[in-house]
């Protein structure tokens, strides 16, 4: 629909303009601490994006304040750092950004894509597709929720590994929340802006995130940014066949035994074995017999992890 227009771009600061073939990330929450699970994508965003001679970035995406979970970023940092990932610019905080994502907002409002929304989660039940009630109100913005128009259309995208995968968000989901009225910024956002100013062309995450692809790539086309490849994750799952999960307790990452979670991590991704040695020796090892047609298919991993 506004495919010919311009980009409709926030203000560029400089060293975020950087798009080149490659740029892949590693975008954890700080919601609990890292576990296996998000090792395996931080392992494979980043062998897959050094393999294609890409650049690898790390963001925080931490604009639900209620959800932080106390040190949890911290153990992130600590982790990055044992498993010697070596980030080509500075880790970036979505909660320092703010005012960009409200740049954002403003900008679909005068284009007519967002409305101001007073309906209540209690009201609408949680599993439900919202029809519409306050899209022709015009309502004021003032405390209220922000949706996104959505209409009937089939979005559909070939994951790297997950193959075709489509959805029409009008009847699956209907308009969706892009702030809250409590004023958190919701990650969908978020994460479609950022992956844009961050020059990413490469999204590399776990597959429970399959499913907020279209509603990322109908963001993405609303502001007219380019298209990205996407690449779901097959889960690491626990003895009780549920996803590792901070929900779940998942064990959190010991950074005293790196290198042999390492070295689970590159054989959890179908990756042939490296010598046990220090993470960055192991990695660009990894990196050089890195092949994505080895990667399990499928959502779920067929070990057990803790
Ligand atoms: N921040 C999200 C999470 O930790 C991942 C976002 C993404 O990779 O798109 O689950």
């Amino acid at each position: 629909m506004l495919l010919n227009n311009p980009p409709l771009t926030p203000p560029l600061k400089k060293q975020e303009d950087n798009r080149m073939a490659y740029s892949g990330r590693f975008a954890p929450s700080p919601t609990g601490p890292l576990h296996f699970g998000s090792l395996i994508t931080a392992v494979a965003s980043y062998c897959d994006a050094k393999a294609h001679q890409g650049q690898w970035f790390v963001r925080i995406e931490d604009t639900d304040i209620p959800r932080i979970y106390p040190g949890s970023e911290n153990h992130i940092l600590q982790c990055l750092d044992a498993f010697q990932f070596e980030p080509d610019a500075e880790i970036i905080f979505q909660k320092n950004r703010l005012d960009i994502y409200e740049y954002v907002i403003e900008q679909l409002h005068q284009q007519h894509l967002v409305y101001a929304c007073q309906c209540k989660r209690k009201i609408l039940g949680s599993n439900h597709i919202y029809t519409g009630t306050c899209r022709d109100l015009a309502l004021p913005f003032k405390d209220q929720a922000i949706r996104l128009k959505v209409n009937d259309q089939v979005i559909c995208f070939d994951d790297l590994l997950q193959g075709q995968h489509c959805s029409n968000l009008q009847a699956d989901l209907g308009d969706f929340v892009l702030k809250r009225r409590d004023g958190i910024i919701n990650y969908q956002l978020a994460v479609v802006v950022d992956d844009f100013l961050q020059g990413i062309t490469h999204v590399i995450r776990g597959s429970d995130l399959l499913d907020n692809t279209e509603r990322q790539i109908w963001l993405g086309q609303c502001l007219n940014y380019p298209k990205l490849q996407y690449m779901h994750l097959p889960l690491a799952m626990n003895a009780h066949g549920s996803k590792l999960s901070k929900q779940n307790h998942a064990e959190a990452l010991n950074i005293q035994h790196a290198p042999q979670t390492l070295a689970q991590a590159l054989s959890a991704l179908g990756q042939p074995p490296v010598d046990i040695d220090q993470p960055y020796k192991m990695l660009t090892q990894a990196i050089s017999q890195w092949d994505r047609k080895l990667i399990p298919k499928g959502t779920e991993m067929n070990g057990i992890y803790q």
